[in-house]
């Protein structure tokens, strides 16, 4: 029988698994674990998922794509050769990755037209896979497709999770596995009823490792980062940041809600239902403290920043001058839905109504197409979403001095605005 709260999940992202030396580095860091089960999730390695959305783009697009191809193995083989056979001997010989290989080519030589989102997830999903190859062999660890437990729904590149069934698979195979030693599977990948591979939403591992944890009611959940612990800010896009060394659920949430990329946001729901704690750490300092998130209550906390790049404003007003109402209102928010921009944030006046929103040329398009008749709309791109949660004057100062602001909203805890990017 399992033993409850015995389970620790580790979860390791593209940049803890970048190259070889990232791998030995993995690999110290689970020997260091504390005595118990051990479940590992694995990223794709490095920026390898932004490589295979080219591939599958240019392979889409009846473009050659050997050129990128031929790099994402080179890649991989030679990582799976520098750890595995130092010694010279071929990655040939390694067959899970050569069968990985091979499938991969024929998924990419069979793509149809259109269909684009379900052959996404065909074929981008091979980061996670071979990942996971690499890094099991190098820790002789047990390798677990986790495609056949995690089952989602059909809403591909965003896969909605069925847990009843999820569950029951993953408590019906795992617990074995781990009575037997580390189990190393797959981040951000899914199945379907039909058995067709699906994708949880890009940075989607986390959220797997608190699935897993979940359904197993595992002692806590280790996200290994680059960075020192849950930070106020992106450090690569702010300085001075400061390190929490210990956060609420709700304040994780919230502030992955806003885009901060810490945390992928359905990861934290999950864990505190069953009162999990995640701890967030560094794989280049494992023994520092970090930040734990749990269930604990703050005072006040320093203000968290927050930039979404890559964004657009788009406006409707009514062709006839009416007042923007809620007949209107349903008329955009379901064409939303159904070109799937998700809302940032939206303000309304009397005769317009503006939502900012991921640029997407594609989704814009459709959006517009369906709408163009009712509304007349404009839209800016190349813009930026800040978000300030616990502003004070001071914070709102400095972040909004010098930028051209297109649209501001405040609530209590949070201070929000649209602007023009940087470039
Ligand atoms: N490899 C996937 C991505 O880059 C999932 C993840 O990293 O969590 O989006
Ligand atoms: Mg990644």
């Amino acid at each position: 029988m399992q033993e409850p709260h015995q389970l620790n999940v580790y979860k390791f992202g593209g940049a803890s698994v970048k190259d070889a030396a990232a791998i030995r580095n993995l690999r110290h860091i689970v020997q260091q674990a504390v005595p118990g089960q051990l479940l590992i999730v694995v990223s794709a390695m490095g920026k390898t998922t932004n490589a295979l959305e080219e591939i599958y783009h240019r392979a889409h697009s009846r473009l050659d794509y050997a050129p990128q191809l031929k790099a994402l193995r080179d890649f991989h083989e030679g990582v799976a050769q520098e750890l595995l056979n130092p010694a010279g001997a071929h990655p040939a010989h390694n067959e899970p990755l050569q069968a990985l290989f091979a499938e991969l080519e024929n998924q990419l030589a069979a793509l149809e037209p259109g269909d684009y989102d379900r052959q996404y997830d065909q074929v981008v999903s091979f980061g996670e896979l071979l990942a996971t190859r690499i890094v099991s062999q190098a820790l002789a660890a047990q390798w677990l497709d986790c495609r056949p437990l995690v089952r989602t729904d059909h809403l591909w590149r965003e896969g909605r999770l069925d847990w009843a069934t999820t569950e029951r698979n993953i408590r019906s195979v795992v617990p074995q596995l781990l009575q037997q030693g580390p189990v190393v599977t797959q981040g951000f990948l899914g199945g379907t009823s039909s058995g067709q591979t699906t994708t949880l939403g890009r940075e989607g591992s986390d959220f797997t490792a608190a699935i897993f944890a979940h359904c197993l009611q595992a002692r806590a959940v280790t996200i290994w980062k680059d960075v020192a612990g849950l930070l106020n800010a992106d450090p690569k896009i702010f300085e001075d940041t400061v390190r929490y060394p210990e956060i609420s659920y709700q304040e994780t949430i919230e502030m992955a809600y806003y885009g901060a990329s810490v945390i992928h946001p359905k990861t934290i729901k999950p864990l505190a239902v069953k009162r999990i704690p995640l701890l967030v750490k560094s794989f280049l300092d494992p023994t520092a403290e970090g930040t734990i998130i749990h269930d604990c209550r703050h005072d006040s906390l320093p203000p968290a920043f927050i930039r979404k790049a890559g964004q657009c404003l788009v406006s409707f007003e009514s062709k006839d001058l009416t007042f923007i109402s809620e007949e209107n209102l349903e008329v955009i928010f379901g064409a939303l839905a159904q070109v799937r921009l998700k809302i940032h944030l939206m303000q309304n006046s009397a005769i317009s109504f503006s939502v900012c929103t991921d640029y997407s040329a594609y989704r814009l398009d459709r959006l517009l197409e369906m709408l163009y008749e009712q509304f007349t709309i404009h839209y800016n791109t190349g813009l930026e979403l800040y978000t300030i949660k616990n502003y004070d004057a001071a914070s709102i100062q400095r972040l909004t001095q010098g930028r051209d602001l297109l649209l501001e909203q405040r609530t209590r805890q949070t201070f929000q605005f649209v602007c023009r990017g940087a470039s």
